[in-house]
């Protein structure tokens, strides 16, 4: 059974004639879990499966907690929170990536401090970090870009030396690795993110893992409005609610169960657009450092400065043949929102600024058939063949 995440509205063409940018692909486990929940009341934060897919979740990454919540977004912000981050304090992130990261610092009344990324992988530029540290700050975010590992040993060696907390990010590279080792595992607390478009995903969701157990302690409590044991109703902190239903979770332990065949299939659609575009004038695609297992959570592609046009016209042209696409993540430093807030004024990041306007995403969606692949493919190589 499939479900369409992203309905495309392109104008003169049929539902059918579109390749979407994503689609989930959901099975009879899904439904089959999903009818249990619903069948035994057990609808809320409360139920087996919110447990099990905790365990499950970070036994997969090599962690030994797991705490679900609503989102990622959420699990960020849970973040911050459980390492007790202070207003003033400074944490060091890549000024390209979602909102959501700095988000969770600002929100505590902190103070994002940006790295530019590398051309090549588009993760943050760890050359970048030491300059940026300064006696305020107290922790580093990195975050895997796109499926591919940033190159984490550098950044916890930093940390280590610097006495700094580190947040991992992993929401976008479940079951990549970095030197064998799957990420997620790094941070002293690690998120992810099972929104419709992830490799696993339970619609709406989130997870922190930890191997710390006073801190996966202070990231229930945060998720559960800082309710405490004793005196429930009695707080010393303020948290939220961002738990996930057991509904959600019932989703999730059944994606858990074929999570290697979603990894295998975003591997081959990797490969294969890499293979079909390889001999592309114009575009440059995702590489895989000897360090890494990349997972394509999608398939990113940057204009060369040759191409006489911008992504937005790029994925104008790619809309015309049927192809949904995505545009990259705009710059922290770039943002309106935070600009007015008096952060990042004057900053400069060039490799980001590039990606933002020469990069955009084909369809990498769990369903992307064999021949939509081909077909996307296709049109690429014919749109910049004329170009
Ligand atoms: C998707 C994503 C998030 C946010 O997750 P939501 O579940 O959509 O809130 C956070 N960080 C990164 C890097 C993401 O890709």
């Amino acid at each position: 059974m499939r479900l369409t995440a992203w309905v495309p509205k392109l104008e003169g063409m049929g539902k059918r004639d579109v390749i979407p940018v994503n689609e989930p692909v959901l099975g009879e486990k899904e439904l089959d879990y999903v009818r249990e929940a619903v069948e035994t009341g057990w609808i809320s934060s409360e139920g087996r499966f919110i447990g099990e897919f905790e365990r499950a979740f970070a036994a997969y990454c090599g962690r030994r907690h797991g705490v679900a919540v609503c989102n990622g977004s959420a699990a960020l912000e849970v973040a911050t929170a459980a390492i007790n981050l202070q207003p003033g304090d400074e944490v060091i992130l890549p000024t390209f990536t979602i909102i959501a990261c700095a988000m969770a610092v600002v929100e505590r009344g902190a103070i994002p401090v940006l790295v530019d990324s590398e051309p090549e992988t588009w993760n943050m530029d760890v050359r970048q970090i030491a300059d940026r540290i300064t006696p305020r700050t107290r922790a580093i975010m990195p975050v895997h870009i796109y499926g591919h590992p940033a190159d984490i040993e550098v950044i916890l060696d930093l940390a280590r030396t610097h006495g700094l907390s580190v947040i991992e990010d992993a929401a976008e590279v479940h079951g990549a690795e970095y030197k064998g080792r799957r990420c997620g595992s790094f941070g002293d607390v690690s998120t992810f993110s099972f929104y419709a478009n992830k490799i696993i995903t339970t619609g709406e969701g989130g997870m922190l893992l930890t191997d710390d157990e006073a801190l996966a302690e202070r990231c229930r409590l945060h998720r559960n409005l800082c309710f405490q044991g004793e005196r429930r109703f009695v707080h010393q902190e303020l948290g939220r609610n961002f738990r996930m239903t057991n509904l959600q979770a019932a989703v999730g332990a059944a994606q858990m169960e074929r999570i290697d065949q979603a990894i295998a299939k975003k591997r081959w659609m990797g490969q294969r657009y890499t293979e079909h575009l390889r001999d592309t004038p114009g575009v440059h695609l995702p590489i895989e450092r000897p360090w890494a297992k990349h997972v394509y959570w999608v398939y990113g592609v940057v204009l060369d400065d040759s191409v006489p046009f911008d992504a937005t016209e790029f994925a104008r042209r790619l809309a015309e043949r049927g192809v949904q696409t995505r545009p990259f993540f705009w710059p922290m430093h770039e943002q309106p929102v935070f600009r007015q807030m008096g952060l990042f004024r004057a900053e400069r990041y060039p490799v980001a600024e590039r990606l933002a306007r020469r990069g955009l995403y084909l369809p990498s969606g769990m369903a992307l058939t064999e021949s939509q692949l081909d077909r996307v493919s296709t049109a690429v190589r014919d749109i910049l063949s004329a170009a």
